[in-house]
């Protein structure tokens, strides 16, 4: 069965006027800053405005250890948000903003797809209000007030060696990750070795993703580090007064962006964290916004359940306070398969040989990991719903042998056909969120704030990715010390590794065990609010592909965007 192409199927979808998308979470016009005909900014004052007496019920969805190609979990989101509404909730949906990186380089739109989708896509992947922009600014504002101080005297005494602020963009250029900045003459600055990242990866965007107000962004945006001094002193954004200025720049980008989906469910999307190096979750502050006035808030993190819903349980919901509900765990034939070993997944090329076949075994065989990621979920305290995300190559046994995994592990499970058939196809899942959101919460923190910096990363090691243990090269275990010292130790961690396994070898699927996660360094997000271990290589610049989607994107004789997904 064939269904139109992504653009097709959201230009094709009748869109309600935003108002009315508003209203149905009782959010006024008035409430509403419009950005053309498509798109709203809503204004914090939906903060005040709404009563906290309905709180929503909070779900997440997560997923299996993906491939390469990802499982669905954008498309899970958009497609339960619908279910939900075609039962007659009030439902809302919050996810990231895509970068425009990815969106120029391989992956293609982020939109969700099929009948699941946010629309205008081509309003979602291009620019939308401005907010990436905005992060850009205020990221590179800092960085030149960084290099300005250098030129001007260096009253704070900042250490030239160890200024760990960089300068942003968002394009995948890896001719910038490192570059020699301030040649020329005297007058030009002092050359010295720095880089760029993407946009994504800015601590500024975890700033604005972490933020439950406009006065608390401005706290974060003052207590980001950009270097030490060379008594180990931490230097502050606030110490050079580029904290209010870069408040300034983000008053816009801090009120969530009202879209719709193609059911014209009304979708929140705001702030696009990366989700290695960051916590890769959407902001709190739409969350707070829409958890006051839906019966349903829908929201997904990225990657894995072991990264992205651990990191939105033990940062996300620790710093906003709302408690989840359920948490849907999105599983799919094609990665199970490709958990059994059997077969090799790689981006941009076509699924191995053979791997469309039906084969229920080779699913039992990858099953592992589904059973590590709904304990991944439960030691949360929070519900798992396996959602089976439909492809229309796979096979009735090959869900049945799903169904069973989930079942025994007891999970709730329903197949879910939202991309072919939106909405009605995801309503069995949209049932057993439901159910699963009104047994009463036990969600708990994995760690204290209390608990040491090494307490934490092992805990997380041991009892979510499944290691015996953690080991840390001198450098990470140095920064841990001098972390500690400077009063950071009670922040969470934010784990960068590989999301493709449970361990940081992207070689190792299924749930390994017997191995031991290695800590090469360890930097830290003052500002946004927690520490990040790094294990393996994490790039924060993506490069392009040998045919980047640039290639094929274009505008048409009628003005139109073409070649978007
Ligand atoms: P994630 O958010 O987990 O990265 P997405 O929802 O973005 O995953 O989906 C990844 C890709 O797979 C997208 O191109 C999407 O359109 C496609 N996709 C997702 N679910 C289905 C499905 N059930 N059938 C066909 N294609 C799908
Ligand atoms: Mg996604």
């Amino acid at each position: 069965m064939s269904i139109p192409s992504d653009l097709d199927i959201s230009r094709a979808a009748p869109r309600s006027p935003l108002d009315e998308v508003a209203g149905r979470l009782g959010i006024g016009s008035h409430l509403l800053e419009p950005y053309g005909h498509d798109v709203a900014k809503i204004s914090l004052d939906a903060l005040e405005e709404q009563q906290p007496s309905s709180q929503a019920k909070y779900v997440v969805v997560s997923a299996i250890t993906p491939t390469p190609l990802g499982e669905g979990k954008t498309t899970t989101t958009v497609g339960l948000g619908q279910a939900l509404q075609q039962l007659g909730k009030r439902s809302a949906v919050a996810i990231r903003q895509p970068s425009m990186g990815p969106t120029f380089g391989i992956k293609g739109g982020a939109a969700g797809g099929g009948y699941s989708q946010v629309v205008p896509m081509e309003a979602l992947n291009l620019h939308l209000t401005g907010d990436m922009h905005a992060v850009t600014q205020a990221h590179n504002m800092l960085s030149a007030m960084v290099d300005n101080h250098l030129h001007k005297g260096n009253r704070l005494g900042l250490d030239p060696q160890r200024i760990t602020w960089r300068r942003v963009i968002d394009v995948n250029d890896r001719e910038l990750r490192n570059v020699v900045s301030g040649l020329g003459g005297k007058l030009d600055g002092s050359p010295r070795q720095c880089g760029f990242d993407i946009t994504a990866a800015s601590e500024v965007m975890a700033v604005l993703a972490l933020s439950t107000s406009l006065q608390d962004m401005r706290r974060r945006l003052g207590r980001i580090v950009v270097g030490y001094t060379k008594d180990n002193e931490p230097v502050t954004a606030e110490q050079l007064g580029a904290a209010g200025a870069m408040t300034v720049i983000m008053r816009e980008a801090i009120k969530p962006n009202l879209m719709q989906t193609v059911e014209n469910t009304p979708v929140l999307v705001h702030a696009g964290p990366f989700g290695n190096i960051a916590h890769g979750n959407s902001s709190i502050v739409a969350d707070r916004i829409a958890s006051r006035s839906a019966d349903f808030l829908v929201t997904e993190a990225g990657f894995g359940a072991d990264m992205g819903a651990e990191r939105f349980f033990n940062i996300k919901c620790r710093t906003s306070g709302i408690q989840p509900d359920a948490a849907v765990l999105v599983a799919t034939v094609r990665a199970l398969k490709a958990h059994s070993g059997r077969y090799r997944v790689v981006a941009g090329k076509d699924l191995p040989d053979g791997m469309l076949a039906e084969n229920p075994d080779d699913v039992m065989a990858g099953a592992a990991n589904l059973r590590k990621q709904i304990d991944n979920i439960r030691v949360h305290g929070v519900s798992p719903v396996v959602a089976i995300n439909a492809f229309p190559t796979d096979h009735a046994s090959e869900h049945e042998a799903i169904r069973r995994v989930a079942e025994e592990a007891g999970a709730r499970v329903a197949v879910s056909k939202h991309y072919t058939d939106g909405g009605k196809g995801a309503v069995e899942l949209a049932e057993a969120v439901a159910e699963a959101a009104e047994e009463p919460s036990g969600f708990q923190l994995l760690y204290p704030d209390s608990a040491d910096l090494h307490t934490k990363i092992e805990t997380i090691a041991t009892r979510v990715y499944g290691a015996d243990g953690v080991s840390y090269q001198p450098a990470a275990a140095r920064a841990l010390e001098d972390y500690t010292a400077n009063g950071y130790g009670n922040l969470p961690v934010c784990i960068a590794k590989t999301h493709l396994s449970l361990s940081s070898d992207p070689k190792l699927l299924g749930a390994p065990t017997g191995w031991t996660l290695p800590v090469r360094e360890v930097r830290a997000s003052v500002g946004a609010g927690f520490i990040y271990p790094i294990c393996g290589d994490m790039r924060t610049m993506p490069g392009l592909g040998s045919q980047p989607a640039a290639e094929r994107i274009d505008i048409d004789e009628r003005g139109e965007v073409v070649g978007l997904s």
